[in-house]
């Protein structure tokens, strides 16, 4: 600790808090919304950029700002800590979000308004709240002369919530310079406070995260009159498959992230969590349990169909399009029983293909995040546990850096955090913000 006398450390504090919060809704008010159609995507990530670019530049740090194609901007700004020999963090949040189309919103959802104490607007937890976190605390630590202890890659990036092409993707594959020497990164997914027992709260850390992968489904046959059905009619054998898909259940992996999780918050919370009680244990967790209970099984999800154009004509062929979440090292055992599943009959293509990440549960980051969260809410418990989702990590995990999703918010029981991603309404406590600020300063720092 350094010896600055309290008031001055109360009021930088103070002003962290405050530019946290500020700094989150000016970036809520800058519609990036990504469509994922190049056709209808505008500059809003570029200007987004360009403000966290001024942002940082005005408490001089530097950065270099990227942009593989027009609009779609990324910013990087590196910190030096004190210990060069220690790999770099790399921090991350990217600053495109969802569209709004087709939903009710009580609030304009670029507005930025505040309520009753809750902050409104699409990105108020996915993720504008950590992009406006980690740029307040950057600048904290340049005004106040704080040096963390390893280097600090700041990323603000574009495209994520359409597989990161033209954001994390590419500057793995462009630009790995910007990431040299980085060992760990920390984002999303995770960090929001869940009950535990007698008023005690868990903070789930992500150390895995699933893998995301397509397929495509084909069955080939002959193609005729309508009036003429045959026994091997595509569309039939095609929509038996893809009806076993939909019943069949993976069995259930213990992965280290998953088994992890059900060792610190069973033995907090006295549950076994043991085969046989495994479902109702995890029904017992409440807003957790949805999260928790998808990060058991690999699952496989028709999504797309294809077939015919015409009432009276047998089609000659019939596709089926599957969204597939596998767990980490399962990507084999997943093909062979899905393969197993659908038959001889019809055709598998594996199309894009994202393995799990899977980081080390036991790792000194997971000590600082536990340290952090026990000085801003004490007793309570930083658990591991397994993202069922998939996040930038996976592009960062291709330079050998582990990834983490740890966002810190401390929410009232009862507020689903992971039930706002993507939804009308997004919000969040500005309470919550203003502990996330102080939190991500002390992970920042010591990390
Ligand atoms: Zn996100």
């Amino acid at each position: 600790m350094s010896s600055r006398f309290v008031p001055q450390l109360d009021h930088a504090l103070a002003t962290l808090e405050e530019e946290a919060i500020e700094l989150t809704r000016d970036l809520i008010r800058i519609d990036s919304v990504n469509t994922g159609v190049a056709a209808t995507i505008g500059d809003g990530e570029t200007r987004a950029a360009l403000f966290v670019q001024a942002r940082l530049a005005e408490v001089g740090i530097a950065s270099e700002l990227l942009e593989p194609r027009a609009g779609r901007a990324s910013v990087i700004a590196r910190i030096p800590g004190r210990n060069p020999d220690r790999g770099a963090l790399v921090v991350h949040a990217h600053l495109d979000v969802v569209p709004v189309e087709g939903q009710e919103w009580t609030h304009p959802p670029f507005g930025a308004e505040v309520h009753d104490g809750w902050l409104y607007g699409r990105g108020a937890v996915d993720m504008k709240n950590f992009a406006g976190t980690i740029l307040a605390t950057a600048r904290h630590f340049a005004r106040e002369g704080i040096v963390p202890d390893r280097d600090l890659v700041l990323a603000f990036l574009a495209d994520e919530e359409a597989g990161g092409v033209w954001g994390a993707g590419w500057l793995v594959e462009n630009r790995p310079d910007l990431f040299a020497g980085a060992t760990e990164a920390l984002s999303e997914v995770g960090g929001f406070s869940i009950p535990l027992v007698d008023g005690r709260r868990a903070y789930p850390a992500a150390t895995s995260e699933k893998g995301v992968a397509w397929a495509t489904l084909t069955a080939r046959g002959r193609a005729g009159h309508g009036s003429r059905p045959t026994a091997d009619n595509p569309v039939v054998r095609l929509a038996r498959a893809v009806a076993a898909i939909g019943e069949h259940r993976f069995p259930v992996v213990r992965t280290a992230a998953v088994d992890a999780f059900l060792r610190a918050y069973g033995e907090a919370r006295g549950l076994s969590f043991g085969d046989e009680t495994l479902e109702a244990d995890i029904d017992s967790l409440g807003l957790a349990a949805p999260l928790i209970g998808a990060s058991l099984r690999n699952t496989a999800t028709p999504t797309v169909l294809e077939a015919g154009g015409k009432t009276n004509i047998i089609p000659a062929e019939a596709s089926a399009r599957l969204d597939i979440r596998v767990l980490p090292g399962q990507d084999d055992a997943l093909r062979d029983e899905l393969r197993a599943v659908v038959g001889d009959d019809v055709d598998i293509r594996w199309g894009r293909w994202w393995s799990a990440t899977e980081a080390d549960v036991a790792a000194p980051l997971l000590d600082v995040l536990q340290a952090a969260i026990d000085a801003e809410d004490p007793g309570s418990l930083v658990v591991p546990y397994l993202l069922p989702a998939s996040t930038d990590n996976k592009h960062f995990a291709r330079l050998g850096i582990a990834g983490y999703g740890f966002v810190p918010l401390r929410v009232p029981d009862g507020f689903d955090v992971f039930g706002q991603f993507h939804t009308a309404d997004e919000r969040i406590p500005v309470a919550s913000l203003a502990f996330s600020a102080r939190t991500t300063e002390r992970i920042l720092r010591d990390a």
